[in-house]
């Protein structure tokens, strides 16, 4: 079938002026490899029980460079078996030594069940697994510690509840011969950051125990598979992505809802395009999972599609939620797997790896945020005959891009995971953790890092001893330190209908998210904040069915603390280095789903709050604000420049705009001149900073066209406008913004 493209009962649906973009990715032959000859027989014998002869070259080549004893990380594509690259060289050391131990980590419990039930069902002689996490019942707990020799368990329990009671897993750590990070693109941000650190103590611990585990890892396909293996272990690993795995041919197909309002740049609504698409595919009989990024969204497409089908199909249609309990999600997936259910819609709970079976075709609602995400969305598609992937675009500037700039989604691969374990504000809580489960010294650079023998003389609670640095506060420090937050004093969000709490939000962001009257959004679901507490440091809130949004109004102002780095770039100074950033929010607005229309201002007294951070910021060449250095056009050019600006650094960073911050000012105190700034959201710096510096060149390339190419008029939702803009988007001028940035492009 190679090179043949065949019609499809799709075409007919696939036209009109919503389709941006339709490509083609061929189907591609696999490349096999021989089972390696030393492998066990037990090993052998279960994948014969399973049917599996032989490898593919990906596998063998992960394989090898793990019987060579180093770390190595598998980034090849969906559904190409990264799961038996890394299990391969682990089972076949366990079934060889009996005292030989593996862990793996997972970030979620889900993923880690779906693990330990494909190891159950591959069933190799010798091999003892077993889940380690908060649901593990005491009195399982001991049993397992001496019992299993493959244990599955994600960072926070590691974090928490293994690394401070090493004394209880000696023997385990004494044998660990290898730790599996699956998953491993999602430790990234500040989560990574922390994840690096919790590595980095276990390497530490193990090597107290007298062992040096190898570290295998897989990730999603990212451009920095290499780094991400050493930022998160501390060492070099080798990177296997030659996908050697069969692929069908799929298409692909960029969907736009219609411009409505060219001025505004209003587009028609992305639900509705959906739900015509999920409709016309699972009318013919097609099987379709749609993703939107939250349950309300999903709800409503579910619905829509439902309107427009006969009831006998419409019946073979369900929503399928992150809160179902195991039996009702294993329920869904057997109806789907055997056709019974015919489209889902979800949220993007599923996208972690969960298996559903092979669908013809996958729907994402929305730009999930990552290259990678969306690459596993779209990898459902498709698996074994010709498939198609869609993506229904958003508003939303980065959206809007992709439709107009097809390659800089499809064909390039600049999306990095970054983090940065060093940040202090990250690295001290482990440094004491680290001192509470063993006297920190010298030698220990080497598994924590230099930075950490840095910082200890400035985390409290630590004492310098002859025996070096140990704990001598009174509890353990490591439940102190949350893993997804750099603030320790973080707030808690709190389901006061329940009493769950749902999540946690930075004390530097709570103002502006969880401020009384906000509208809050977890795991797709929304909640309205009814009070925030500063003493208690919580928000009480309520689920809430309203149709308006909230943003936030806030005065920002930062000083330069120290520049890192300076460079001269496209034609002006850039600069990277620690600031000082201070918000004070002083409203907010509540803000119509349906058009954005504001329906409401309402003042807050909140205090200003101050952090720091990193950043990456410009000065302008007078050259290059010729013509706009009148006020406010100036001001507004330089907004407009830097909303764009943030707009799409997430394609470079793995991150959310959310993570990100700017400011544009026409004369900073440090400067004296107009400035931009954009910095990392994130107390310390996780490293987005950091790497729009390095990739300036083509991030402003990019923002460049995204100016260029927004067809409204003054600027819109798709171009300038941010949603989380504290001057709720006043003074911004597209044209300003894109002579200058155009200006500086030129100059590269
Ligand atoms: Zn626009
Ligand atoms: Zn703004």
């Amino acid at each position: 079938m190679v090179g043949v493209t065949t019609t499809a009962v799709w075409d007919d649906l696939l036209v009109g002026d919503e389709l941006a973009h339709l490509g083609r990715e061929a189907a591609r032959e696999a490349r096999p490899a021989p089972l390696p000859d030393s492998l066990q027989p037990a090993v052998r014998d279960a994948l014969a029980g399973r049917g599996i002869g032989e490898l593919y070259a990906h596998q063998a080549e992960a394989y090898e460079a793990a019987s060579r004893g180093g770390n190595v990380i598998v980034t090849t594509g969906t559904a190409s078996g990264k799961t038996l690259a890394f299990n391969l060289p682990v089972l076949d050391a366990l079934a060889a030594d009996r005292h030989a131990r593996a862990l793996y980590l997972y970030p979620t419990k889900a993923l880690a069940q779906d693990q330990a039930r494909s190891l159950g069902e591959l069933g190799v002689a010798g091999v003892r697994a077993a889940i380690y996490d908060g649901d593990t019942p005491t009195e399982r707990r001991r049993q397992i510690r001496g019992w299993a020799n493959l244990v599955l368990t994600n960072p926070d329990m590691l974090h928490i509840g293994v690394l401070p009671r090493h004394d209880l897993w000696g023997d385990f750590l004494h044998n660990l011969r290898f730790v599996v990070v699956d998953e491993a693109h999602v430790y990234r941000g500040v989560f990574g950051s922390h994840v690096a650190n919790v590595l980095r103590r276990l390497r530490r611990l193990a090597r107290i125990y007298g062992a040096e585990p190898q570290f295998l890892l897989a990730s999603a396909t990212i451009a920095n598979a290499g780094e991400l293996a050493h930022a998160l272990t501390g060492e070099e690993a080798t990177v296997v992505e030659d996908d050697a795995a069969p692929r069908a041919e799929r298409t692909v197909a960029l969907w736009n809802p219609p411009l409505l309002d060219e001025e505004l740049g209003l587009r028609a609504s992305a639900l509705g395009e959906a739900s015509r698409l999920l409709a016309g595919l699972t009318g013919r009989g097609l099987r379709t999972i749609c993703f939107t990024k939250s349950r309300k969204s999903a709800e409503l497409i579910h619905r829509f599609a439902v309107d427009r089908l006969d009831a006998a199909t419409a019946a073979r249609l369900a929503p399928y939620r992150a809160g179902y309990t195991p039996q009702q999600r294993r329920e869904i997936e057997r109806r789907l797997v055997e056709g019974d259910l015919l489209g889902v819609t979800s949220t993007d709970a599923l996208e972690l790896g969960i298996d559903i079976g092979d669908l013809d075709c996958a729907i994402s609602v929305g730009f999930p945020g990552t290259v990678a995400s969306l690459r596993q969305q779209w990898g459902r598609a498709g698996r074994r005959g010709h498939g198609l992937a869609i993506l229904v675009a958003s508003e939303d500037a980065l959206d809007q891009y992709f439709m107009r700039e097809p390659p800089a989604l499809l064909e390039r691969r600049v999306e990095a995971a970054i983090l940065d374990h060093a940040n202090p504000r990250v690295l001290d809580g482990h440094v004491a953790a680290a001192a509470f489960e063993a006297p920190v010294d010298e030698g220990d650079a080497e598994t924590l890092g230099p930075e950490a023998l840095e910082r200890a003389p400035h985390v409290p609670e630590l004492r310098h001893t002859p025996r070096g640095w140990v704990w001598a506060g009174t509890d353990a420090p490591a439940p102190r330190v949350p893993l997804r937050s750099t603030s320790p004093d973080a707030f808690l969000v709190v389901d006061a209908s329940t009493g769950d709490v749902l999540g946690l939000a930075e004390r530097e962001r709570a103002f502006s998210t969880v401020h009384e009257g906000a509208v809050y959004l977890h795991l797709g679901r929304q909640y309205l904040v009814r009070e925030l507490d500063l003493e208690a440091r919580r928000a009480l809130v309520e689920p809430f069915g309203g149709d308006w949004y909230t943003q936030a109004k806030k005065e920002t102002e930062t000083s330069i603390e120290e520049p890192l780095r300076g460079e001269r770039r496209l034609g002006l100074e850039l600069s990277f280095g620690r600031v000082s950033v201070t918000e004070h929010v002083v409203a907010y607005q509540k803000k119509a789903v349906a058009d954005g229309a504001t329906l409401d201002t309402v003042p807050l007294d909140l205090p200003p709050t101050t952090f720091d951070t990193e950043a990456v910021w410009f000065v302008p060449r007078p050259h290059q604000l010729e013509g706009l250095e009148a006020m406010p056009l100036l001001l507004s050019s330089l907004h407009a420049a830097e909303h764009s600006l943030i707009a799409l650094l997430p394609l470079w960073a793995m991150c959310d705009r959310w993570d990100i911050g700017g400011l544009s000012t026409n004369l900073h105190l440090d400067t004296g001149a107009p400035t931009v700034f954009v910095y990392d959201g994130h107390a310390g710096g996780v490293g987005i900073a950091a790497r729009g510096f390095e990739q300036f060149e083509g991030w402003v390339a990019d923002t460049v066209r995204l100016l260029e190419g927004c067809p409204c008029e003054r600027g819109c939702p798709s171009c300038v406008q941010s949603p989380k803009c504290g001057n709720l988007n006043e003074f911004l001028d597209k044209a300003g913004a894109l002579t200058l940035l155009s200006r500086m492009s030129n100059s590269g």
